[in-house]
């Protein structure tokens, strides 16, 4: 993998930040895209333009079939089964609560359980609640030891007849830890329970195969994986999403429509409702075309050793709290200077032009485990190297000094 010719596929990597070349390491928040997404982004409005499924016209029959493309190449890049399994949303947030909704008003009356893990983002866990709210059903938590591991043998223990989901995050955003979400799926399969994998922090790290998983259901963001914005993935098992009512209603989700009786698409649109983002599944095709010519293999290896490598970076600097030393991690080093505040941290970086996150990273109940406000979190993408981490541990190094008496 050649970094150097990589980074030029990246523009926005070429500049400089207060007078420093920019150092992005926020990754988890959303990736930088490469030119052959901006340029599909660009290709579409001025060549394709014109809304789908309902035009018969040129303009709209090619806009059509680019958005049905990008269908069959995420249908492929994780192995579904059939294209009516990929729903698109606009994000990871919208396949949870699409899920949340219809599995809900499908599966779940009072007195039912959910399991969800300590460590979910907060888009898996509050469309449970709100769920849970409206069914009447209760919320288990699956705990996480000081590692940031998900406990052993607590998933048996917290199952019972009631349990009709488990919902939880193949990769945490906050900690790195890789779930063994193998095992998770298998436990819960062995009393018929199916399983949400909340894949946002994965799909871009690890080759992910739903068949080989059997998973029941899937979310993922196209931002996090060098995509536009406002475009995601709710995969879903066939007969769930067959016997799972419509989240939202409007145009492109009905067949027939009266005020007497209306009736849905077929899988997929039943969940589509209204004008999709179809530029942006354009661009998602696109990025996910531009992972596979440099493999997701590669990029994992090379994410593996810039996280080997910034984590014995930070243990060499002294006095700073590493948060989730899992056994099995990716792409996110989590961390305090201890005496300083988080906040702190993240604005003497950035004066330096290093871009990382601060703060709960949208996952409240870890910062609550661990008993501190937030943390300082670098995470790691493709076009990072090795002399970008050592200007991270030179500013934490400088921060320390300015902020620790
Ligand atoms: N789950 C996890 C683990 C995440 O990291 C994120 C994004 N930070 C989400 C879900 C939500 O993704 P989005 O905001 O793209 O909907």
């Amino acid at each position: 993998m050649d970094i150097n010719k990589i980074r030029q596929d990246f523009p926005i990597l070429n500049q400089q930040i207060y007078g420093h070349p920019l150092v992005y390491l926020d990754n988890a928040a959303t990736t930088q895209k490469p030119q052959c997404v901006l340029d599909s982004i660009i290709r579409f409005y001025t060549t394709y333009n014109s809304n789908i499924h309902r035009g018969v016209h040129y303009l709209s029959e090619k806009a059509t079939e680019i958005y049905e493309q990008a269908r069959q190449k995420v249908m492929q890049f994780i192995n579904a089964k059939s294209r009516t399994e990929i729903v698109f949303t606009k994000g990871s947030t919208e396949a949870i609560n699409t899920l949340a909704f219809s599995f809900g008003q499908a599966y779940i009356t009072p007195g039912d359980e959910i399991i969800i893990s300590e460590m979910e983002h907060h888009s898996n866990i509050v469309p449970w609640q709100l769920m849970a709210g409206r069914r009447g059903a209760k919320i288990n938590v699956l705990p996480f030891d000081n590692n940031g591991e998900l406990v052993e043998g607590a998933l048996e223990r917290l199952i019972n007849e009631r349990t009709k989901i488990v919902c939880v995050t193949y990769v945490s955003n906050t900690l790195g830890t890789v779930n063994d979400i193998e095992k998770i799926i298998k436990t819960a399969h062995a009393h018929n329970i199916p399983v949400l994998v909340d894949a946002a922090q994965a799909i871009q790290h690890i080759k992910i195969d739903v068949q080989k998983l059997d998973c029941d259901f899937l979310a993922l963001s196209g931002h996090k994986i060098y995509a536009e914005t406002g475009i995601g993935v709710l995969y879903g098992k066939e007969k769930y999403l067959e016997e799972m009512p419509p989240y939202q209603g409007g145009g492109d989700m009905i067949k027939n429509v009266s005020f007497e009786l209306t009736t849905w698409a077929d899988l997929p649109l039943k969940f589509e409702a209204g004008t999709s983002n179809f530029v942006g599944a354009g661009s998602l095709l696109t990025a996910l075309e531009y992972v596979d010519t440099i493999g997701l293999d590669n990029i994992a290896a090379h994410e593996k050793q810039l996280l080997e490598y910034a984590t014995e970076k930070v243990d060499q600097i002294g006095g700073i709290t590493v948060y989730g030393r899992a056994k099995n991690k990716v792409s996110v080093l989590s961390f305090n200077i201890e005496g300083a505040h988080n906040y702190d941290v993240g604005m003497i970086l950035d004066k330096l032009g290093i871009a990382v996150r601060t703060g709960q990273h949208c996952t409240e109940p870890i910062m609550k485990h661990f008993g501190i406000p937030g943390t300082v979190r670098a995470s790691f993408a493709m076009y990072n190297t090795f002399e970008e981490i050592d200007k991270l541990a030179a500013g934490i190094e400088r921060a320390k000094k300015m902020l620790v008496c």
